[in-house]
């Protein structure tokens, strides 16, 4: 392994691997090869290319840069033999019928596919752009009972997403939506997909995790880095599943995890 943590909590983890990394090819710092060589020095065993979906303004990954990846990526893999390089993405979440930014002929295109919210995003339709993102941005001072039925909107947004993709890991449950993480969980451990502890975000959080654990999810600890030298930065996100208690054989970068 390589990143090990000792101290003052019972777990102890080894990971071997870090599914969440940016490029240039939507806003990191670093090439894919900066990111690989990163993730050697740290002794990973493998690493995840996973820029943002197409949807994003701005800076999403472009479908043209595809196959520019795929072809990059082989050639690292011949010049790397220590180290399993998987092409993916951090596709958005764009309407609450569960629809993702990756159009279905593209799903095949990827050895891992991450699904996160995030704003700034282009939504599937008008009406998904109001009630997705419009009023999750006035999410805080919209009455109680408003609340209650955005969150229950977004955590059924977020259930069909997994209903309908092959979807890995949904990226930090909590941050920018609120989500009923009770029912996430659920229906995550019934369509085996991650929950993601992020290192970046700090989500989920402690409380969240237990909870997570609680309905039999399974996790991913991830660095979300942006910046070659942020790959593997897995520290945050352990002493969060440290503080909740999850055994390494719940997270599906640990040496343990078999599936
Ligand atoms: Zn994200
Ligand atoms: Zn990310």
């Amino acid at each position: 392994m390589l990143v090990k943590n000792e101290g003052a909590y019972a777990m102890d983890y080894c990971l071997t691997a870090d599914f969440h990394t940016h490029t240039r090819y939507s806003h990191g710092k670093g090439t894919i090869e900066q990111n690989v060589l990163a993730a050697r020095r740290k002794g990973l065993k493998k690493i995840a290319i996973a820029d943002h979906g197409f949807n994003h303004f701005g800076f999403g990954m472009r479908i043209r840069d595809i196959h520019h990846i795929r072809r990059e990526i082989n050639d690292l893999r011949e010049k790397y033999h220590d180290i399993d390089i998987l092409f993916g993405i951090e596709a958005n979440l764009i309407g609450l019928d569960g629809e993702i930014d990756i159009p279905e002929e593209y799903i095949e295109a990827f050895d891992i596919i991450l699904m996160g919210f995030h704003k700034a995003v282009i939504p599937h339709s008008a009406k998904d752009g109001w009630k997705l993102f419009v009023r999750n941005a006035f999410y805080s001072v919209l009455p109680h009972k408003d609340r209650e039925k955005i969150r229950h909107d977004n955590t059924m947004a977020m259930v069909r997403a997994m209903e309908r993709y092959p979807i890995h890991t949904i990226t930090h449950p909590g941050a920018k939506i609120d989500i009923d993480t009770r029912i996430l969980a659920r229906n995550a451990a019934k369509h085996n997909v991650f929950l993601e502890i992020n290192g970046y975000h700090g989500f989920l959080t402690v409380e969240y995790v237990k909870i997570a654990l609680d309905e039999g999810a399974c996790f991913v600890i991830n660095s979300d880095a942006h910046r070659p030298e942020e790959v593997g930065e897995l520290s945050r996100g352990i002493m969060i599943a440290q503080k909740a208690g999850v055994p390494s054989g719940r997270i599906a970068n640990s040496r343990e995890f078999v599936r």
